[in-house]
């Protein structure tokens, strides 16, 4: 049946995606900065200015992988604050946390392995939510938000960073380039793994572009949604409120 054919694919996704960070972790920081030039760290930037977080809020990065968002989170909470980074994966979360204990930044910040379709924790938990480049991994991206939109606060704030669609054709076929030819071979060089950043390409080409994500977390609940392009669209970033 239709139904049976949908688990079997959504079931591949969830052991595939869960491969892929398998892979990655030891070296995902590196990759990161060779295939973005270093330019992850202005997307983070930006979107973090954006969350308007401040001392004694309680942060949210779910999919956080190695910590980039969640470190500079907990600085900017304090010690009244208190920051959770979370993900799927226990690679991905044990390299975020020796990286960022070996930094210092403990006291205010806990990891949690959780899935971001249904979060653990309670309603109305939090005054702001990351994902950054995590959305695209999520095999029910609705449920995803929804669940979001149920642990946040009333006022508070969604941010989603992930990889959009390009706002201009010539760019767009540049950068299809770019992920398709020379992101597989970058990561068979590196990090001795192509299949890995074939998938990061394929899952780039079929992820929401920005009026369709807008529209989805509109419809998850989110009032005020908007989004900047960063890079002519390559990345954006949506931000949202819980009404
Ligand atoms: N946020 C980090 C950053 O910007 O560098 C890490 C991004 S990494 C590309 C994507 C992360 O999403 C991985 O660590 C992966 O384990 C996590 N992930 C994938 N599916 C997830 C899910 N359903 N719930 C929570 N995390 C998930």
């Amino acid at each position: 049946t239709h139904f049976g054919y949908k688990t079997v694919e959504t079931q591949d996704k969830v052991k595939m995606v869960a491969g892929v960070f398998h892979s990655v972790a030891a070296k995902y920081d590196l990759m990161n900065d060779l295939m973005s030039g270093g330019v992850h760290r202005l997307w983070k930037r930006f979107t973090i200015e954006l969350s308007g977080v401040r001392s004694g809020n309680a942060v949210l990065d779910i999919a956080g992988g190695t910590g980039d968002l969640a470190a500079k989170f907990s600085r900017l909470v304090g010690p009244t604050g208190r920051v959770v980074l979370a993900d799927i994966n226990d690679s991905m979360l044990t390299v975020g946390r020796e990286k960022l204990t070996n930094k210092g930044i403990v006291g205010n910040i806990e990891y949690v392995q959780a899935n971001a379709e249904c979060l653990p924790f309670p309603d109305n938990s939090f005054d702001c939510i990351t994902i950054a480049f995590g959305l695209r991994n999520v095999t029910d991206k609705d449920a995803a938000l929804r669940s979001m939109n149920r642990v946040l606060k009333p006022g508070g704030r969604l941010l989603v960073l992930e990889f959009s669609k390009p706002v201009n054709p010539v760019i767009g076929k540049l950068y299809d380039r770019y992920s398709f030819d020379i992101l597989p071979k970058m990561g068979q060089l590196v990090a001795n793994d192509e299949e890995s950043y074939r998938y990061l390409a394929e899952s780039i080409r079929m992820h929401p572009d920005q009026e369709t994500l807008k529209g989805m977390m509109a419809d998850a609940g989110f009032v005020d949604v908007r989004y900047h392009n960063m890079t002519a669209g390559v990345v954006a970033v949506h931000r949202g409120v819980k009404p």
